[in-house]
Formats: C-alpha cells, structure tokens, sequence
C-alpha cells in the first residue's frame, strides 16, 4: 500500500507537472487563439478514457476494474487463426482489401444478421466494416447529421457520442434514465425513460436518436415496450435511429435482446452498430461493422471512404474465420454467442454480491459487462478533500483507488455538462475480468473495510 501510495504520488506529480508545462508553453504561444481546439468540439479535449488509463498505467492498481477489456485469453481459435492469415500462403491478405468490407467478412456478417433481423443482408451494399464500432458511430453520425441538426441522446451515454454530433455540427438533446426507486437491491431495469420528456425533445430539427442496448454503463437492456416507445417517436417525426448493440451478446437470462431494426416501420430508419472487439472478446482488434438499408449505407461510405477507406485486412479475415467456425456450431451451448454470456453471468453475480456485502448499492446489469454501484453509503470511511477534481465521483473512484488498489471510472464522465451530479453518487466496475482478480477484489474491498470500522 506504502508503494502504491508513492508510485501514486509520483505519478501524480508528473502528471501534473506535464499539464502545467503544457499551459505555460500554450500561454506563452505568440499565435493567441489561432491553434486552439475548434469550438464546435465543446468540451471534447477531455477524456475519461486517456485519464483513466494514464493512471492504471501510472499507478498500477492491483485490480483493474476500469476501462471495459477482458484480462484473459480470447477463445483460441480466434487468436490462432490470426496467427495463421499472417505467415499462410495467401500473401495478399496482408495487403490493403475492398474498402467498405473484406469479403469474406461482409458475407459473413450477412449470414450471421440475416437470420436474426429476418431479412436477407446484402453484403456489398448494406454492411460496412469500420475501425471498431467507434468508426461505424462516426461515420453514421458525420454522415447524417448537418449543421443546426439535433440529435437526441439518452444519458447515461457512451461518452464519444457527444463529440461526434459537436464535430458534425449537430447538437446533442439529453435526456437521462432515471431510477424508479433509489432503495434495496436494483436492477438496470429500473432505470427508465420519462415517456412525455422523450416526446417534447422532438422537434422539426431532429435528425437522429441514438440507443444503446445493451447499456454502457447500466448494463440495461430495453424492453419490446421501451423500443416500441422510440420507434414511434422516430417514425412520427420522421427520424433516424442509430442502434449501438455492441454488447448484443452478453444478455443475462431471462431478459433477451431485441433489435430496434426488426420493429414494424423502423428497418429503413436504423443503422446498427456492432463490434469484433465486444463479440469475440478482442478489443484490441478494433473492428466494427454497422448494417443498414443502401441509402444509409451510402452516407456512412462516403466518410469512411475518405477517413478511413479500409480496415486491416488479416484482421477482418480473422473475425470472418471467426464468425465462420461460431455459425458452424450455433445451436451447440459452446458457440461463443451463448457461452460468453453464461461465463459473464457468474461473475455478475460474484461482484454484485461482493460490492453489496461491502457497503456498496450496485444496480445489477441485464447485460454488458460493466456494474454502476452507489458508493455514498462508504462516504463516511473516506476522505476525498485531498482529491482536487471537480466531481465527487472523480475524486472518489481516485481514493478509493490509492486506498484500495481496486481501479474503477466515474460515471458523470458518460453525462452531459448540466446532468453530470446524476452520476456522482456512482463508481462503474468492469467485470469481464479473471475469476482470480474478482476474488483479489473481495479480498482488498473486506480489508478496506476492516481498517475502515
Ligand atoms: N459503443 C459502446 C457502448 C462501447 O462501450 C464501446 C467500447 N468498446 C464502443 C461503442 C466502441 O467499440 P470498439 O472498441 O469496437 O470501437
Ligand atoms: N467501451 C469500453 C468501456 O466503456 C472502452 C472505452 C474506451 O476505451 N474508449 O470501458
């Protein structure tokens, strides 16, 4: 703990010995204004991601629960045929492929969405791969949303979204899930969407609304009730949905994932965003996909075309193998699509189970792998006015991390500017992690509290 403490003091004092530099030098630049961030990013300079992994890789917490990535091995035949597109015979496949999509792949992932959206996918003219499903979100949004176009987004949200209406020139309409009740033992599903505050966001600027189910950070999955709500409202106002699903297979019984794009009227208004990263457990492979009519489609080729113009190629011949070896054994219990979330669905329950035995009130996710407990029954053990940031959770999720060693991220990062207090009384846990570490987790959560009575 003592050299946790230091390295954390150290790191620290780097860190903020980087950042003064850097404003004295940008002070001090000649050139006033003229290199500064554009200002239709807002406040997009910041982000909890570069901070947050700057500090586990300062401070090294002996459980990082933070950034969403699996600390164990991938399914091997994923890895091991990647290993083998490299060295293989078919040199070319480590050469640049068609741009909107390796073969392969795009075939693939018609065979795979076809079925689940009950239409047959044209692989040339309705998928495109893209960097990670950050890409396909840029592309769908850079390549839809004009200047002075609102685009409505429910908070909690994936934290990215708000930059890329701003790059666009659009503006971002919040709205935020609330919980129904703040008492006992929760699930995602309690928070929920006041019906008549969705209406009234929806004006004759509206352009799109983006969803994301399964949620990132409640890990609430939308019900058929929940969907039908918003698709009438888009469908009323003539609006586009952007459906980030990048989460689709880690459900926990019994609730069940439901695509926005299969509901009566909403196929020719939605783009879907899925992830190789999220689907096989890769997330450093950072391949994404989004699907949608042709007409859609066309809009988000014309960005990647020019951004981006084609993924890594043995990358997505690996995910197309992937996907290809999975669709083989689909009905059997050990198809990844259905093992992962068995797997997840145990350690859900272990960390619930030890977050609530040790003064947290976690909101128990229907999917996802991330866990958003209440920390404000603990407020009383820790002392957070050594920590200098702006928002309680900030300063909480960095305590408890140099008291702790156990590394989380503060939800008010995934909350506009004026809704930010609605995720301080929150610290997000990831656990897609090793059994070991979660047991490493109870064991310094217990500690913690022992030295804490
Ligand atoms: N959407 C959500 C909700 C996410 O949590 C993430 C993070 N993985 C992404 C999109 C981006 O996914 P990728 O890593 O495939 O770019
Ligand atoms: N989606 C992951 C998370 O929410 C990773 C986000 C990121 O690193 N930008 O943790």
């Amino acid at each position: 703990m003592i050299r946790w403490r230091h390295i954390y003091g150290t790191a620290l004092r780097s860190y903020q010995s980087i950042c003064e530099s850097n404003v004295k030098q940008l002070s001090s630049c000649t050139m006033g204004d003229k290199f500064k961030l554009p200002s239709r990013y807002g406040a997009g300079e910041k982000s909890v991601w570069v901070e947050y992994i700057q500090l586990a890789m300062d401070y090294k917490p002996a459980v990082n629960l933070g950034q969403g990535f699996p600390d164990y091995p991938p399914p091997e035949h994923v890895t091991k045929s990647l290993a083998e597109i490299a060295v293989g015979d078919n040199c070319l496949l480590n050469q640049y492929t068609r741009g909107f999509g390796h073969p392969r792949l795009v075939q693939n992932l018609s065979k795979v969405y076809s079925p689940l959206i009950n239409r047959q996918l044209d692989p040339l003219n309705e998928i495109l791969v893209t960097s990670g499903a950050y890409e396909a979100l840029f592309s769908s949004i850079l390549g839809h949303v004009d200047v002075g176009d609102e685009v409505i987004v429910i908070e909690p949200f994936f934290d990215c979204y708000d930059f890329m209406i701003k790059s666009a020139g659009g503006v971002p309409k919040f709205i935020a899930l609330k919980p129904k009740c703040l008492e006992g033992v929760q699930t995602s599903s309690n928070w929920v969407l006041d019906e008549n505050e969705l209406k009234s966001l929806f004006t004759n600027k509206t352009k799109m609304l983006i969803l994301n189910t399964p949620h990132n950070p409640l890990g609430k999955v939308f019900t058929a009730q929940e969907l039908q709500t918003i698709a009438d409202l888009c469908i009323k106002h003539d609006v586009l949905c952007l459906s980030d699903e990048v989460y689709e297979w880690m459900v926990y019984e019994p609730n069940k994932h439901i695509r926005i794009a299969t509901l009566p009227g909403m196929w020719d208004r939605t783009i879907t965003v899925g992830s190789a990263g999220k689907t096989f457990s890769v997330t450093g492979w950072k391949i994404g996909w989004a699907y949608a009519p042709a007409d859609l489609m066309r809009n988000l080729q014309v960005v990647h075309q020019n951004c981006v113009y084609t993924c890594c190629t043995p990358v997505q011949e690996a995910v197309a193998r992937a996907f290809e070896y999975e669709l083989g054994r689909r009905d059997s219990p050990d198809c990844f699509f259905v093992s992962l979330a068995r797997e997840l669905t145990a350690k859900r329950d272990y960390l619930s189970k030890m977050l609530q035995e040790n003064g947290f009130n976690p909101t128990v996710p229907e999917g996802g792998y991330f866990i958003v407990a209440d920390w404000t029954k603990l407020k009383d053990k820790i002392d957070l006015s050594s920590e200098p940031d702006q928002y309680r959770d900030y300063k909480f999720t960095k305590k408890f991390a140099k008291e702790t060693g156990v590394l989380t991220i503060p939800p008010s990062a995934f909350y506009s500017q004026p809704h930010k207090h609605l995720g301080e009384d929150f610290a997000r846990f990831c656990f897609i992690k090793k059994d070991e570490n979660l047991a490493l987790c109870e064991k310094l959560l217990k500690e913690w509290n022992a030295k804490k009575k």
